[in-house]
């Protein structure tokens, strides 16, 4: 709208209507199904408006996070859409959740320096050393990546091969489980994969809690509908009508709880916005970062099977 004013810097979580995945994972949280031709062509649309929207934004600094329902690097559109956003003067980065089952040579026509890639491993969904060589393009390619697993005991010897196989310097995260309480001895176990586990094994009170969320981070829509976030539905304005920007201000949090990654690590009263520094959205932490063949088996160098010691701590509210 005009005479409010815009943000200097901004955050978007972008999810449009996609809502099909490629891969059947058991525990899948999502309420994944089979888009049908029109569905698709909706999401496609909504997504180059919102490409349209980003290329003459006025936000001074601007970060875009694809977090689809489902897969969306299977779609060609998406792929597109994060190499031109990419390239975009006023985009600082651009990453995308995936589960890294599509081949990822389109990296080559993205800005390696502003895309970034949050991969997670399903086992038993897709071949192992398959995943591994699309993590090894990616650092061929300069491109910043996570790599991720679901903390289910059926995982464990997966997450552990995987981390033996990855280099010292890429971050392996462990996701918690949704609905699953951990003993010590499994709580233990990923903490040895993932020093900032206890982060994510336990819900973190929000309610009336200091998030960036609404402020300088927002969850956009296929349609631009603006929310704080993910898990607050209330909408804050528009993306494409500019009514979001009246919206955007501090506000504490509504909900009892959150316990999703993506929401908080934008809380205040958690460091990770620190921990996280230069890589909040793809969920690296400060310091993590490969040399494009470091510790790479495919290359004979050595691999200890052991992340980089980190000593970060973790606060009372995160245990
Ligand atoms: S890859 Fe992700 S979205 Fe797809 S089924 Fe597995 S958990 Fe669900
Ligand atoms: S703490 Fe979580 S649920 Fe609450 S506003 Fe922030 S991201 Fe949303």
């Amino acid at each position: 709208m005009r005479g409010d004013p815009k943000p200097a810097r901004l955050t978007v979580l972008y999810r449009g209507p996609l809502a099909s995945c490629d891969q059947h994972c058991p525990y899948c949280p999502l309420p994944t199904r089979r888009d049908p031709p029109d569905a698709l062509r909706a999401d496609r649309d909504a997504l180059a408006r919102f490409v349209g929207w980003a290329s003459s934004a006025p936000v001074a600094e601007l970060s875009v996070f694809v977090t689809p329902w489902g897969e969306a690097l299977v779609r060609r559109w998406y792929r597109e859409a994060l190499a031109t956003l990419s390239h975009l003067p006023g985009v600082r980065r651009v990453a995308i959740q995936t589960n890294l089952s599509a081949r990822v040579d389109w990296v080559a026509d993205a800005d390696p320096g502003r895309l970034a890639l949050w991969c997670t491993y399903h086992p038993g969904e897709v071949e192992a050393e398959r995943f591994l060589r699309r993590t090894r393009t990616l650092r061929r390619h300069g491109v910043r990546f996570s790599v991720g697993v679901v903390a289910l005991p059926g995982h464990l010897d997966a997450a552990r091969w995987l981390r033996s196989q990855l280099p010292g310097g890429v971050y392996l995260w462990a996701n918690a489980a949704e609905g699953r309480s951990y003993t010590p001895g499994e709580e233990a176990a990923w903490t040895a994969l993932d020093p900032l586990f206890g982060y994510s094994v336990r819900p973190h009170r929000s309610q009336g809690a200091s998030c960036r969320t609404g402020e300088d981070v927002v969850s956009v829509a296929g349609d631009g509908t603006v929310r704080r976030c993910h898990f607050v539905a209330a909408p804050i304005g528009n993306l494409y009508d500019g009514s979001y920007c009246a919206g955007l201000r501090p506000r504490p949090c509504p909900n009892r709880m959150c316990d999703c990654h993506i929401g908080y690590v934008h809380l205040r009263t958690l460091p990770l916005t620190e921990v996280f520094a230069g890589g909040v959205l793809e969920r690296i932490p400060a310091g993590w970062s490969p040399s494009p063949t470091e510790g790479d088996t495919s290359t004979g160098r050595t691999v200890t099977g052991t992340a980089p010691v980190r000593s970060w701590r973790l606060p009372s509210s995160s245990r």
